[in-house]
């Protein structure tokens, strides 16, 4: 099965190939874990040895709540083999997590929602209840983040997952390494960001 050598391949061939917006730091992982895979077994000739292909890249499956609001939001945002993302799921998502204090949409970044998308699946499914998304500097300010929060960008979430204890969700989240990932236990929420790796209890 000579091609089965190539199946890693397969994902950029099916895909533009100019996709700056689809891999997220989690699908690139996978993306270079396949291709040194494939490119090992061929240098070392053994093509019925592979490894088999990565996982191909999810759906974008969510399930969102937002206590704020009372607004749900269930979708897959990404469509097709190459799993590119939806432009129409990525405005539904830019709403759902506004700055609802100013009634204003910010940008959203799809490794956020990557993050996001695994954290659930790694939950069970469970409904992820969105606390704080996008944030104005004026909303930032009176909730006193820090002045260069990521959540200004839209690359940052607060976020509880009921049936899920907040130490556990911090646990969970750091085993991912998205970023940023920060436990306000009093608060019953955690902070997770595409941001540098680090982590914080507050
Ligand atoms: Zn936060």
């Amino acid at each position: 099965m000579p091609f089965a050598a190539t199946q890693p391949w397969g994902i950029f061939q099916n895909g533009s190939g100019k996709d700056v917006n689809r891999p997220s730091t989690m699908g690139r992982r996978r993306l270079l874990a396949g291709i040194t895979g494939g490119l090992v077994a061929l240098a070392a000739g053994r093509v019925e040895a592979l490894q088999p292909p990565p996982a191909p890249i999810g759906t974008g499956h969510l399930e969102l709540f937002a206590p704020a609001t009372g607004e749900r939001l269930a979708l897959d945002y990404r469509r097709g083999a190459a799993g590119r993302p939806d432009d129409a799921a990525l405005r539904a998502l830019a709403h759902f997590f506004r700055d609802w204090h100013q009634d204003a949409t910010g940008p959203i970044d799809t490794a956020l929602l990557d993050t996001l998308s695994e954290l659930q699946r790694r939950v069970d499914g469970r409904s992820i209840h969105l606390t704080c998304g996008f944030r104005t500097a004026r909303t930032n300010r009176s909730a006193g983040g820090e002045r260069n929060s990521l959540h200004l960008s839209g690359r940052a979430a607060d976020i509880r997952v009921p049936g899920i204890t907040t130490s556990r969700l911090y646990r969970t989240l750091l085993q991912m390494e998205p970023g940023g990932v920060g436990l306000y236990v009093h608060q019953g929420f955690c902070h997770v960001d595409t941001g540098d790796v680090r982590h914080w209890e507050g």
